[in-house]
């Protein structure tokens, strides 16, 4: 297939990379000239790399970047023709992600939202899980590429659940890691062994896979970022807005 990916970062970088294995012709684009992916043609705007394209795949961090990369000026949605489909795995509001499909629908162009969790390993792994919200004969079409990047899609419903569904998981991640990381701190300042705690989550009904994930990368004291703390907080302010709360201080 002629796939564009829009945003190289953490994630889309790996991504990429795996749709350019699989054999797929890409190109890609990244707002930050530089970063490029093996394999794949580099492209100076969203509006070039698109041009073409069968899909769009989209993976930049937060709900103006996904318009500016589809709507602005040289965006992806200007140069497509219809019947191409846009598939977008950031993590954006589902309120706006509506809105983005029935302003292309007016070009004929599908959209797909297709959150992942996996994290950073997932990505590089191709263990991803899609969780998609979008029509049923679209989300079809994708199916081939959703396992070249991961593991599972699961169809939550239609266009916007996807995302509804991702902010409800992050919501939990958040209070998981939250819980892990007071967890800890209280444990060694009452002189508790981290191996000890460790084995004791495992054995017991509080493990959860978040922790197993994270336990390595505490063990080695390694901090660099998997999924930056500016995104969950990114995500918890689209919690906030789509359940009508205040909103966060800055
Ligand atoms: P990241 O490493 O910070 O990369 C963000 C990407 O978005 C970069 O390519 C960045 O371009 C681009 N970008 C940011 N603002 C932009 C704008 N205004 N216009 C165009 N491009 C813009 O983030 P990530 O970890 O790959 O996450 C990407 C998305 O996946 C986010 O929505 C995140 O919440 C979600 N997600 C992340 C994880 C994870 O574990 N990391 C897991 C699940 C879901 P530059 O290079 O120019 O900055």
């Amino acid at each position: 297939m002629r796939i564009a990916f829009l945003g190289l970062g953490i994630m889309g970088g790996s991504m990429a990379a795996n749709l350019v294995k699989a054999g797929h012709s890409v190109t890609t684009w990244n707002r930050t000239p530089g970063k490029t992916v093996p394999g794949a043609q580099s492209s100076a705007t969203p509006a070039a790399a698109a041009k073409g394209a069968e899909v769009v795949w989209l993976c930049v961090s937060d709900t103006d970047a996904v318009e500016h990369v589809l709507f602005g000026q040289d965006g992806a949605a200007g140069s497509l023709a219809p019947g191409a489909i846009i598939a977008d795995s950031s993590t954006i509001s589902p309120s706006a992600s509506r809105r983005f499909a029935q302003e292309l629908q007016k070009k004929g162009i599908d959209f797909v939202d297709a959150p992942v969790t996996g994290s950073k390993i997932g990505a590089a792994e191709a263990t991803l899980i899609f969780i998609v919200g979008g029509r049923e004969e679209v989300v079809a079409k994708l199916q081939p590429l959703f396992m070249v990047m991961g593991k599972q899609a699961i169809h939550i419903g239609d266009i916007g659940m996807g995302e509804a569904a991702k902010l409800a998981m992050n919501l939990q991640i958040a209070l998981i890691y939250q819980g892990f990381a007071e967890g800890l701190t209280l444990a060694r300042k009452l002189g508790v062994k981290e191996e000890a705690l460790f084995s004791l989550i495992q054995a017991s009904m509080i493990r959860s896979g978040v922790v197993e994930y994270k336990m390595p990368f505490v063990r080695k004291r390694d901090y660099s970022p998997n999924f930056p703390v500016r995104l969950m907080r990114k995500d918890i302010q689209l919690m906030l807005e789509a359940s009508n709360f205040r909103r966060l201080k800055p």
